[in-house]
């Protein structure tokens, strides 16, 4: 079991599988995006052998992301050597959606049993605007295609002032009436050379429960309020799925945090919102042993931060969210 030096249990890997994108989310990215090389990226089999590793390590979770993890050619391939992994017990996917339709059965046929979809609004004119490129009814079909599939559904969605922080959120948080989904509201949070940005359009979880409450009348709050990951839960009354709330700014959870990330380029970050990273690229090419390798992740597992710096204004400045996954 990788315990940190806060004895926290590290048992949850989240893995870039690509920097790239097919949208352009405002707040994610700028239009103009140039991405690495493709040499530069882990190759299929050096993301084999480190899953295997993580997995003799003690990991227990992994999730892939991206960029947008549907454009990695091999992916089915990487979800199939995940879930027969020995000691991984859980394996996820967040994609944007855009190509799920295709994928979804044979994601399940590989093994997948959950995906988060991120999904900003179901207005077709401010969901072109929020991704810049997107076409709702792709992601529509793709969302159809996980639940055809057998996939537990999480959707995902990053709230932003003046643009969906009103009936949008009301129109998602309805899918939870009838549908045994989570729809998860994310408060967004500032990166690199996009923080000004997001910090004047980020909306609270105090907010956005105020909102819902007055539509929906008071929610019925899950667990005692443990939160399930990340999420913290509540349900409509008599509704079929559950309304969360991914406070990382305003009630961060760092306390609790189980997770390391690995960039699509092979660096381990430490914390999401700091720049605290190990390279395991060099080790990789330079002809390390297994050992020498799993010594590596221990050893970054016990300098992992205690918690993000935002309130100290410290935030991540060499990566933006595209490039480490979320
Ligand atoms: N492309 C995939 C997708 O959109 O689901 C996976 C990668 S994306 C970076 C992962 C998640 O991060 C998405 O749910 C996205 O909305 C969220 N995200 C991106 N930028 C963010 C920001 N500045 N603050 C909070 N969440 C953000
Ligand atoms: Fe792409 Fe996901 Fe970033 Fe949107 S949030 S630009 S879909 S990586």
């Amino acid at each position: 079991m990788p315990l940190d030096r806060y004895n926290r249990d590290i048992n949850y890997l989240r893995i870039s599988l690509t920097d790239a994108c097919n949208l352009r989310c405002v707040y994610c990215m700028p239009e103009q995006m140039t991405f690495r090389p493709r040499d530069e990226l882990l190759s299929d089999a050096e993301l084999r052998r480190l899953i295997t590793l993580f997995a003799a390590t003690g990991f227990r979770k992994i999730r892939f992301t991206g960029g947008e993890p549907t454009l990695r050619p091999a992916l089915v391939d990487l979800v199939a050597h995940a879930t027969r992994t020995s000691g991984i017990d859980s394996v996820g996917l967040t994609t944007n959606g855009v190509l799920l339709a295709g994928l979804a059965a044979p994601l399940y046929a590989a093994g997948l049993r959950s995906v988060n979809l991120s999904l900003d609004t179901l207005d077709a004119d401010k969901f072109r605007q929020i991704t810049r490129w997107g076409n709702l009814p792709d992601v529509l079909a793709g969302l159809n295609a996980a639940a055809r599939a057998g996939l537990r559904i999480k959707l995902n969605a990053v709230v932003s002032r003046g643009t969906n922080d009103h009936d949008d959120v009301i129109a998602l948080a309805r899918f939870t009436v009838a549908q045994p989904w989570q729809v998860r509201f994310i408060e967004q949070m500032p990166f690199g050379n996009n923080a000004e940005f997001q910090k004047k359009s980020i909306v609270d979880e105090d907010e956005l429960l105020a909102v819902l409450t007055k539509e929906f009348g008071p929610l019925e709050l899950e667990n005692g309020g443990k939160l399930d990951g990340e999420a913290r839960l509540y349900r409509i009354p008599g509704a079929a799925g559950h309304i969360g709330f991914i406070s990382p700014v305003s009630k961060p959870f760092c306390a609790d945090c189980n997770r390391l990330r690995l960039t699509a380029d092979g660096i381990l970050r430490l914390c999401l919102l700091r720049d605290n990273e190990a390279d395991l690229r060099p080790l990789l090419r330079g002809g390390a042993s297994d050992d020498e390798i799993t010594a590596f992740i221990r050893k970054a597992v016990h300098v992992k931060p205690w918690g993000h710096g935002l309130a100290d204004q410290v935030m991540s400045v060499s990566r933006g969210m595209s490039e480490i996954g979320g």
